[in-house]
């Protein structure tokens, strides 16, 4: 295990792709990991390629951004039961108080296959966009869930890794301001372009923080976070990012 190299749970989306550009900024060598899991809309992992590629050309991180691993699930989590994210079914919230858009056991599934690829290929760090403070209610984001994976994954594989969760603590608007510090306004414009968030799919409607439906609670965050942050910007009188 190499201590300064990591492996990213990199979906395509605005939050693991700031997770992605925080460890090529600070760790030697990174490498990233995406799930096929029958997932409504593949628009996200469209997103993957062209972010990877963007993010090669910023402040010399191609030559630390390794190689790209695909697991693809199949319909494992889609045939266990439907929910929002990979069946038909209306985005709402469940008779348990849980949005219809959470897959169970898919950050926990994810965290394994992550920690087995780690382990073969010596990464000690596994770093995840998972944040308990503006997120949708889901139990697998929270930190103590994270920890306790640790824990299990630790003695399971009999390795000391690292789960990484630089976002916890961050709401949205403080993941965009972590952007800008990162990678500057050549990060935010990547993360706007290219990084995916909407539940609906939706690649037509271009607003100022990117593309969505503008509607789904996925987008609402995003859009919220965005307006938070640059009127923060503005505040404190800095030049605009665009
Ligand atoms: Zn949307």
């Amino acid at each position: 295990m190499i201590d300064d190299h990591a492996l990213v749970l990199f979906s395509g989306g605005q939050d693991s792709a700031t997770c992605l550009a925080w460890a090529l900024d600070r760790y030697s060598h990174v490498e990233t990991v995406g799930f096929v899991y029958g997932q409504r809309h593949v628009v996200e992992l469209a997103c993957r390629e062209p972010v990877r590629a963007g993010l090669a050309s910023i402040r010399g991180w191609g030559a630390r951004l390794g190689a790209d691993h695909i697991v693809d699930l199949g319909q494992t989590l889609a045939g266990i039961g439907e929910t929002a994210l990979t069946a038909e079914a209306e985005i709402a919230i469940t008779d348990e108080g849980l949005p219809s858009t959470f897959v169970p056991g898919r950050n926990l599934l994810f965290f394994t296959y992550a920690a087995a690829i780690a382990w073969r290929r010596g990464l000690r760090r596994i770093i995840g966009g998972m944040c308990e403070t503006d997120y949708s209610g889901y139990p697998d984001c929270r930190d103590d869930t994270i920890k306790a994976m640790q824990l299990a994954l630790n003695l399971g594989l009999a390795r000391r890794s690292v789960l990484e969760t630089p976002l916890m603590w961050r709401d949205k608007a403080a993941t965009w301001a972590l952007t800008e510090r990162l990678g500057g306004t050549a990060l935010v414009s990547l993360i706007v372009e290219h990084t995916h968030s909407c539940y609906l799919g939706d690649r037509t409607h271009r607003h100022d923080w990117g593309y969505g439906c503008g509607a789904c609670p996925a987008c609402e965050l995003r859009r919220a976070g965005w307006e938070r942050w640059r009127a923060q910007a503005s505040h404190e009188d800095r030049p605009a990012a665009d």
